[in-house]
């Protein structure tokens, strides 16, 4: 698969560049930066070798099903242009910004781009037909590149018009599509979990979160390839009745008890032995540790201390781990110990590949300080659960190939 650094030939050409600008912003204001900062070096790479770049990201989500007065908030809400204004800035250098997603004043503003310029498009869920990944949209956006990159990794598990659609017709077409920067590593390093290596065993996963059912395929992906699953979070509840076990008040899935018990009996799945529990999940008047079954009146909130220790010694031993899911709510300082022991002991490890998958879990090792001990984070939370489910195929990526 080409990279964006392998790309010739691109003086004065047009190259249409998939990014995700999904940030997060209120009237008008973006609270983080990140991920415009994560697609600098593919738009960089672009200008240094004298391409005309043409942008494109969703941002938010519109309804367009809603009525039309709903959908014009939405699309005000989730307008393009103070990224543009952030882009200018990180690159210190002008951002042509259309705030249309079709018609002649886009075609002419990007054609009217010289080498080395930059434009960004409004939001392509602008655009009804984005979603649908509509051919005649995709066509119309077609048009407007000579190449085409792809750099949103985290919208990399939809077919869209803009992540799909555009390097479908391109490539057929004969011209270049590539893999941006970021996409590169996020694809080297997720394969490194995908496919390990007999010698980069024990392969030990980490799950945890909310729920089994938002999970199902990635449990059975990475029991089939792991030597141990360690499950904590609310998950882990159901798990817990699936043997038996009482769960008090706890969240838990009766619907997927029996699949947690076929589950259990791969003889590789590891379930806590003790937990934090609370009598309240809003405004607990009473925490306390319990072993054993969670007596009425009280939910699980973390795994307990011994729980740590033992998921610890597990992890002691990992040539390779994938991380999904808090072990607690972490987001409350009473119920994170879970979640910092189990990130201390990949941090601790030495000569091992970690990667963490999962919205909440990258945002949980940030919080907690263990972001840079980790091998890899994934920027795509939901693109990075499908890489494994799929066996290392997504849509946008197999697209380019
Ligand atoms: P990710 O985004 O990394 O895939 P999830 O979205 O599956 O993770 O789960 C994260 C959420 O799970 C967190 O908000 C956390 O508070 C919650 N959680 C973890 N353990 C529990 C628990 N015992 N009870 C309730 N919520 C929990
Ligand atoms: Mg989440």
């Amino acid at each position: 698969m080409l990279t964006v650094k392998e790309m010739t030939g691109l003086e004065g050409k047009r190259v249409i560049v998939r990014v995700d600008f999904n940030v997060p912003q209120k009237n008008g204001v973006i609270s983080d930066d990140n991920r415009i900062v994560a697609a600098l070096p593919t738009i960089k790479e672009l200008i240094a070798k004298g391409a005309r770049v043409v942008l494109m990201s969703h941002l938010g989500k519109i309804k367009h099903k809603e009525a039309p007065e709903v959908v014009e908030e939405q699309k005000q809400k989730n307008n393009m242009a103070p990224v543009a204004k952030r882009l200018g800035e990180l690159l210190n250098k002008e951002v042509v910004f259309v705030d249309t997603t079709r018609g002649d004043k886009l075609s002419n503003a990007v054609n009217a781009l010289k080498a080395g310029e930059v434009l960004l498009m409004q939001n392509t869920r602008y655009e009804k037909g984005e979603e649908k990944n509509d051919p005649e949209l995709a066509a119309e956006w077609a048009k407007l590149g000579d190449a085409f990159v792809m750099d949103a990794f985290g919208s990399a598990h939809r077919a869209h018009a803009s992540t799909y659609g555009i390097p479908e017709i391109l490539k057929g077409e004969g011209k270049q599509v590539a893999m941006g920067y970021l996409v590169e590593k996020e694809v080297s390093s997720l394969t490194r979990v995908v496919d390990v290596k007999k010698e980069n065993h024990p392969y030990i996963a980490i799950l945890g979160g909310f729920k089994v059912s938002d999970k199902i395929k990635v449990i059975e992906s990475l029991l089939k390839k792991c030597d141990k699953v360690i499950i904590g979070g609310a998950m882990a509840y159901t798990f817990a009745v699936a043997l038996g076990k009482k769960v008090g008040s706890s969240p838990y899935e009766p619907d997927f008890v029996d699949y947690a018990k076929r589950m259990y009996e791969s003889g590789k799945i590891l379930l806590p032995i003790d937990a934090v529990v609370a009598n309240d999940f809003e405004n607990p008047t009473d925490i306390k540790t319990i072993e054993g079954d969670i007596p009425e009146g009280y939910q699980g909130m973390d795994i307990g201390p011994k729980t740590a220790k033992l998921y610890a010694e597990e992890i002691a031993s990992a040539k390779t781990v994938f991380w999904n899911g808090p072990m607690g709510v972490f987001e409350r300082d009473e119920f994170t110990a879970g979640t910092v022991a189990v990130c201390k002991a990949c941090a601790e490890l030495k000569d091992a590949f970690t990667v963490i998958g999962g919205g909440d879990s990258a945002s949980a090792a940030k919080k907690l300080g263990f972001k840079e001990k980790f091998s890899h984070v994934s920027t795509g939370g939901g693109a990075s659960l499908e890489m494994i489910e799929n066996d290392g195929h997504l849509p946008g990526i197999d697209v380019l190939g």
